[in-house]
C-alpha cells in the first residue's frame, strides 16, 4: 500500500527492539483539520507524535518509523504493559473529535486502517486483544477514538476483540441492574482480564474504565455503570482470551 513519509522529530533517540512492539493504538486527532494535525504531530514544540496518520480520503502518512518510539499514549496501562509508548504503534485518524465536532470515520479512511492493521498484526505478531484504542489504556484521561469507532466492523476482518452476540438479543439486559455482589465481582475480573487496568477499590477509577468498556463495546448508553448486557459482554469477551 501507498505510503508517504512525513518526518516528526519527535521520538525517544533510542531505538527499540522488534520484540517490544506488541500493541495498536487507535487514536483520533481531535483537532480542528487535518493540516492542524500534522503540523502539530511533527512539532517539537509539542512533544507529541504518533507512527502513522490517516486523513479522511484514506491517505497514509507515515511520522515516525516503527523501530522509533512516538510519544502517542502517554501515561497508560493495559494488562501486564505500562506507559505503552515503548510497547506500541500509534495510529491517529483524522477526526475533530469531541471537543471540535466528531462525526463517523470515513469509509476509505477506515479501510487504509484495516490494511495498515493487517500488516503490523503480521509483522509483529500483535495479539487481537492488544488492538485498543487510546481510551481503553488511559480511560480517565482519554475518550478517543470515541463510540463512533466500528470496532465491530474491525473485528469482522480479524483485527481487535468483540462479542458474540446480536444486538438485538442484547437489548433485553440493557438497563437492567445486576444486584449479586459475586456478579459485580466477576464484571470487575472480566474487565481485568480483557486488559483494563484500575486500583482496586476506587471508585472513579472503576466508573472510567467501566466507561471506556462501554464506548468500545456497548456506545448505546455510556452511563458508568454495570447492567446485566455489560456482565454478558465482558463475560463472553473474557472467555475468547
Ligand atoms: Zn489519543
Amino acid at each position: 500500500m501507498k505510503i508517504s513519509n512525513y518526518f516528526s522529530p519527535n521520538f525517544d533517540k533510542k531505538k527499540r527492539s522488534i520484540d517490544s512492539i506488541r500493541i495498536i493504538v487507535i487514536h483520533y486527532t481531535g483537532m480542528q483539520s487535518e493540516r492542524v494535525s500534522i503540523s502539530r504531530l511533527c512539532d517539537p514544540k509539542f512533544k507529541v507524535s504518533s507512527h502513522f496518520l490517516i486523513n479522511q480520503k484514506g491517505k497514509v502518512y507515515r511520522l515516525v518509523k516503527d523501530r522509533q518510539v512516538a510519544w502517542h499514549a502517554g501515561k497508560s496501562c493495559w494488562g501486564k504493559y505500562r506507559q505503552l509508548n515503548k510497547n506500541s504503534i500509534g495510529i491517529e485518524l483524522v477526526n475533530k473529535g469531541h471537543r471540535f465536532g466528531y462525526t463517523n470515520f470515513k469509509k476509505e479512511q477506515i479501510s487504509s486502517l484495516i490494511k495498515i492493521c493487517k500488516i503490523l498484526i503480521k509483522k509483529y505478531k500483535i495479539k487481537m486483544r492488544n488492538v485498543v484504542g487510546h481510551s481503553d489504556i488511559s480511560p480517565t484521561r482519554k475518550i478517543d477514538p470515541g463510540e463512533k469507532f466500528p470496532w465491530k466492523f474491525l473485528a469482522k476482518k480479524n483485527i481487535g476483540i468483540w462479542h458474540s452476540f446480536s444486538n438485538n438479543y442484547l437489548k433485553k439486559f440493557r438497563k437492567i441492574k445486576i444486584s449479586k455482589q459475586k456478579d459485580k465481582i466477576r464484571f470487575v475480573q472480566n474487565l481485568k482480564k480483557i486488559g483494563y487496568c484500575f486500583p482496586a477499590n476506587n471508585k472513579f477509577f472503576l466508573i472510567k474504565a467501566i466507561r471506556s468498556f462501554q464506548r468500545r463495546y456497548r456506545s448505546e448508553l455510556l452511563n458508568g455503570i454495570v447492567d446485566k448486557e455489560c456482565l454478558a459482554i465482558a463475560e463472553n469477551l473474557s472467555k475468547k482470551l
